[in-house]
């Protein structure tokens, strides 16, 4: 999608807020833990490539992605670090990985076995271990030990790493955590080699459990200031820095007598004068139709959403009359105001993580 560059909507991401969060999960941490930035999904929206340039400046150790095709785009703009592809990679596009040393996941003896037959030159390996996610890896002690000879018997595989992903790091109970923690361990002791990362820590195992076995923190969500648990877990380290804001202007702006309509559907309607403003952004921007009625900052003054999102504009009650291009805060902190992407997720019934990265490529990022 074009970005929007002739319309006033941004994203505003602060790179001091992620440097801080970075340098922060870094205070926590011996000198034998790597942080690996995870940048997938164009940095949960905040731009990957930018994103990735900080980081390089603070000596990050390297970078999860969660395709091939996201790898490559760093590679392309310089980014030499290493790089894990999280999810699983086509046999038929192994050989462009090591081309360009790209480390990539294998969650099967079998994928190791035909990924193999399409390699002329070394790839470097991390196997997925399943301990109770079940979304991708080997779940078998014996296949576990069947992979990793077969990494060590063949000399274009490289053993790097070994991983997994916890399920519920991010709640308060922690029977599940340690029962996937459990399993791993179990799961990888009878490995006879030894992988430069050993990894299952994502922001939550970080914040929450710091005992646990891991070398590599594949640091996501906190890299970019939110709380992996919402509002749950409220104890933190160290704070966080939200580091994305949301802006924009007010485009039209007219008052409107009681009974009149707003929006498609007509489903709502002026009980008395009313001043609707209209603001440039909509669902194809991914403030999604779910976030009608949600309140947005006009002149230090909370604002509901009324009626329907449409696809690029929506609709809000205003308190008082205000001039076209009067600054508009959907994310971010205006005078004694704020609203997190957090909070934009609560009213929605979902997670700040889908927040940001449903924000779409038509909104232009705007870097201070
Ligand atoms: N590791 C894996 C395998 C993931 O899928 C993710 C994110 O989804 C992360 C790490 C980062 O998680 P978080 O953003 O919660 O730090």
């Amino acid at each position: 999608m074009q970005p929007a560059i002739h319309r006033p909507t941004r994203a505003i991401i602060d790179r001091q807020a992620i440097r801080n969060n970075f340098l922060h999960e870094r205070q926590q941490l011996t000198s034998d833990k790597y942080i690996f930035a995870v940048v997938k999904a164009n940095a949960y929206g905040h731009g990957a490539v930018a994103v990735a340039k900080v980081l390089h400046e603070l000596q990050v150790d390297g970078f999860c992605v969660a395709t091939l095709d996201e790898a490559l785009e760093l590679r392309q703009n310089g980014l030499q670090e290493p790089i894990l592809v999280l999810g699983i990679t086509s046999v038929q596009d192994v050989q462009l990985a090591a081309e360009n040393d790209i480390s990539l996941t294998a969650a099967s003896l079998a994928w190791l076995e035909e990924a193999v037959n399409n390699l002329q030159q070394p790839l470097k390996i991390h196997l997925a271990i399943d301990s109770g996610m079940n979304r991708l890896g080997i779940r078998d002690r014996l296949e576990v030990i069947a992979a990793t000879e077969f990494l060590l018997q063949e000399t274009n595989l490289v053993a790097e790493g070994i991983f997994t992903h916890f399920a519920t790091a991010d709640e308060p109970d922690v029977t599940y955590f340690n029962s996937q923690e459990r399993k791993f361990r179990e799961l990888i002791c009878d490995v006879r080699t030894t992988f430069q990362y050993v990894h299952c820590a994502n922001s939550a195992t970080a914040l929450w459990h710091q005992d646990v076995t891991s070398n590599v923190i594949r640091l996501g969500i906190s890299l970019y200031g939110l709380n992996p648990s919402g509002t749950v877990m409220k104890e933190l380290p160290y704070s966080l820095h939200p580091a994305l804001s949301l802006t924009s202007e007010v485009s039209y702006i007219k008052q409107l007598p009681a009974g009149q309509k707003v929006g498609y559907g007509a489903t709502y309607t002026t009980s008395s004068d009313e001043i609707i403003a209209t603001i440039p952004i909509g669902y194809a921007d991914g403030w999604l139709r779910r976030l009608s009625g949600s309140k947005i900052i006009i002149d230090d003054e909370l604002c509901p959403i009324v009626g329907r999102i449409c696809m690029d504009q929506l609709m809000v009650s205003v308190g008082h009359m205000v001039p076209v291009g009067t600054p508009v805060v959907l994310i971010g902190t205006q005078a004694d105001l704020s609203i997190s992407a957090t909070d934009v997720a609560n009213y929605s019934k979902t997670i700040n993580y889908e927040i940001t990265c449903n924000l779409s490529d038509r909104i232009p990022r705007t870097y201070i």
